[in-house]
Parts: structure tokens; sequence; C-alpha cells
């Protein structure tokens, strides 16, 4: 039986909301995505995507769209920031990568995915878009949801809401309670720029194409090309020593060039390069059991917020984009197709969620550690993808209901 049409809105206009408007559209249903910002965008740095990303990708419809821009790296490389020596790889061209996934592993500007998702979303005819709507509060009875907005706006009502607004959402608020994200310390200095402006010993590595990753003491930098190789991202990575709940006054550029002062040459070449418009305090939140709450279900960094050291945080939001899809394709009431969502993703979202953190303690460790993970990490072939195979794989979608 084909599921009646529903009316969702998705709060977010970020990857998470704009593919889980594409998702819940192309399962049959009418969508209404609110952004709060006057204008969709993202901003100017590069994501990786996993094979389980590409995956996501393919199935939303867009996966061509992305890799006329995206580089399809060769290598995964890890190098040790002190010694600039290489610890370990990981040979995405290898016949070991393709018998285990089938999708392949991408970088891409964060713009071009945005783009390629929004302009999927805008030539969707049951997909409406609006931009400078900030939902401030939600109300359910039985059979809807009453979104209410800032200003005049007038309130939208909906069957069911999709809240992908990020990091500090307001409807995570409602469902969960206060809880302020955790706060790791970290920060990140990041973005993209022309791939010509890299020289020296440096640019030996973009021409490589790989994915680059320098790890080192409580800091690491991480390289890598994007649209067609045309631009060179760069995410300088470091702990602070001055970090205070109250204040933006810790992770400061001075303490970046501290931090990275004892990196081998290659680094610190580099360094200068990265870009300081703007610093990225880095945060995560435990995960939580309740995604779902009636007629409102979290998705993306709404749902499990994680840190960076996996570069998952995008791609788990794309598999709950697939996932809710599949769920509206298959249910008719709201609440079941938000209960089969979330009991598909929960899971391997948390797994993904707590482990991030542990491989960002692996990554910068110190002294006796690190030479210990160097060695550890240099006896694994490059063609051996068993610690990460479960992360870049998707769990299989649950049975078809009769
Ligand atoms: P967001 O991108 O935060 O989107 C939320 C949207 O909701 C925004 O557009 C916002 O304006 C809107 N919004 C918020 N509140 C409201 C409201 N009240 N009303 C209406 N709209 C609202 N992930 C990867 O997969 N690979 C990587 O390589 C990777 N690298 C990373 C590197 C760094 C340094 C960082 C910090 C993160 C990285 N991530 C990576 C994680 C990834 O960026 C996020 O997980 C992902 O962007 C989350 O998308 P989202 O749509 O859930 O949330």
């Amino acid at each position: 039986m084909t599921p009646a049409a529903l009316r969702i809105a998705v709060v977010g206009g970020g990857i998470g909301g704009l593919a889980a408007a594409l998702s819940i559209a192309r399962a049959g249903h009418h969508v209404t995505l609110l952004e709060r910002a006057a204008q969709f965008g993202e901003i100017g740095a590069g994501l990786q995507l996993a094979p389980n990303a590409s995956q996501a990708l393919e199935e939303l419809g867009v996966l061509d769209a992305v890799q006329r821009t995206a580089v399809a790296p060769p290598r995964l490389v890890m190098m040790d920031a002190l010694s600039g020596e290489q610890v370990t790889s990981l040979d995405l061209r290898s016949a070991a990568y393709t018998e285990r996934f089938t999708h392949p592993y991408l970088v891409t500007h964060r713009t071009d995915l945005h783009t390629a998702l929004l302009t999927a979303c805008q030539a969707h005819p049951d997909i409406t878009l609006r931009t400078g709507h900030t939902v401030t509060h939600a109300e359910q009875d039985e059979s809807a949801v009453h979104l209410h907005f800032a200003g005049t706006t007038p309130a939208l009502t909906a069957d069911a809401v999709v809240a992908a607004d990020g990091l500090h959402s307001r409807l995570r608020q409602a469902l969960v309670g206060e809880e302020e994200p955790v706060c790791s310390r970290y920060v990140a200095f990041r973005g993209a720029l022309p791939a010509d402006r890299m020289t020296g010993r440096m640019s030996q590595h973009a021409a490589s194409d790989a994915v680059m990753v320098w790890a080192g003491p409580r800091m690491h930098l991480v390289q890598y090309p994007v649209r067609r190789g045309e631009l060179y991202n760069q995410v300088a990575v470091f702990e602070s020593d001055h970090y205070t709940p109250d204040s933006d006054d810790w992770g400061t550029e001075a303490e970046l060039e501290e931090r990275f002062a004892g990196t081998c040459r290659t680094v610190r070449e580099a360094l200068p390069l990265v870009a300081r418009d703007r610093r990225w305090p880095l945060y995560d939140r435990l995960p939580i059991d309740n995604w779902i709450h009636g007629r409102i279900a979290l998705l993306g960094d709404a749902a499990h917020p994680m840190l960076q050291y996996l570069a998952q945080g995008a791609c788990q939001a794309l598999e709950d984009a697939v996932a809710l899809g599949q769920s509206f394709g298959r249910f008719t009431d709201p609440a079941d197709a938000f209960a089969a969502y979330a009991d598909q993703r929960r899971e391997r979202a948390a797994r993904i969620q707590t482990n991030a953190r542990r491989f960002g303690e692996i990554c910068h460790l110190e002294g006796m550690g690190a030479t210990l993970r160097n060695q550890l990490f240099a006896s694994r072939a490059s063609d051996d993808f068993n610690d990460v195979s479960w992360v870049w794989t998707p769990a299989p979608a649950t049975a078809p209901t009769p």
C-alpha cells in the first residue's frame, strides 16, 4: 500500500535538513523546509565523505552531481606531525577497498555538496523552501504539530516535524531539556585556498590528492584537495590551555602558533596558509535514546553531535536522511515512521559519536603514547580496512513492513 501523502516540516537547511527534505519528498510526501538564515549556504571549508555517505547520496539521487566537483583521493595518510614521517596509510584504490565497499571515498567543498542537495530540493515539486524562518518552539496535539517563529511570521501546521537544526537545536531542548553541548577545549581553524598557493614541500602532498592527517601532541593538521583539485582544504586543530566556559578568549591564533611551533618543517610551512578569519570551538554531546517525541524527531547534529575525528558528522546526517525516507515510504502514521527511523539509526550513531572522541584521543597522544600508536599503526597493511569498515558501512535497512 502507498501511504497517503503527509505534510512534513523540516527545521534547518544544513546538509542534514536538505537531505531529509529530499528523502521524505522522494518517499511521496509534501515537505516544507524552514531555515533561519536569510539565504541558504555552507561555510568555505571541506568535508570528507566516506563510502557510507556516498551510498546515501546515491540513494538521494545526487551522487553524480556531487562527483562532478568532488575529488576521490587515492589514499588516507597519517603522518607524525613532529618527525614528518609516515605513520600509516589506507589505499582507497586497492582491490580490498573495492571488494569491501561499493561506493567511493570522496572529499568535497561543503558549498558544493550543499548546492547539490539544494538544487535537487528546488527541483522537487513537493518541496517548499523558506529562508528567514527562525523556529522558536513547537506545540503538538494528537493530529499535528504547530511550529512558531520569531517575529511576526505566522505559525505553520504540519503532520510531523524533523528537527535538523544543528548542535544548538531549539527543538532538541524541548525534547531532552536544557543541557549544554560539551566543549572539548579543542578549537579548529579551517578553510580552502587556491591549490597553487601550496608551494615547496607542501605541493608534493597537495599534488598527490591524498587526505593527509599530521597527528601530534594535542594538535593535528588535516589537508586535502576539493573542487576538482582547484582548492586545497586545511584544518588545524589544537587543545587550548586557556579554556573558560564563559568567554571566547581561548584557542587563539597566538596559541595556534605556539602549539604548532615544534612540528616538522612541512607542517610549519603549511600553517601560515591555514585560514584565520574565524575559530571553531569543537563540541559534542553524549548519546541520547530519545530522538523522538510524538510527532517530532531529531536528525543530524541535533540528534547526535559528534567530534569530527572520524569525519562522520555529515555522513551520519545523510544516513539519517535515507533511513527517514525509507520509514516514511513504509508507514502512514508519522509516529510509526519516526519509531522505525530511530530504531534503525540510534545505536549506530551513538557508537560513532563515542568512538569519535576515542579516535581524537589516539590522534593527539604525546610521548610514549604516540610512539606506541605509531608502532601499532605501522604494522597495519594499507589495504587492511578492518578498523574502519564498520564506520564506513551503513546499517542495513530494516525489513519492509508486511
Ligand atoms: P547544521 O549544519 O548545523 O545545520 C543546521 C541548520 O539549521 C543551519 O542551517 C541553521 O541555520 C539552521 N537552524 C538552526 N536553528 C534554527 C531555528 N531555530 N530555526 C530554523 N533554522 C535553524 N562531517 C563529516 O561527515 N565529514 C567531515 O569531514 C567533517 N569535518 C568536520 C570538521 C570540523 C572542523 C567540524 C566542526 C565538523 C565536521 N564535520 C564533518 C561535521 C559536520 O560538519 C556536521 O556534522 C554537519 O554539518 C551537521 O549538519 P546538520 O545539517 O545536522 O547541522
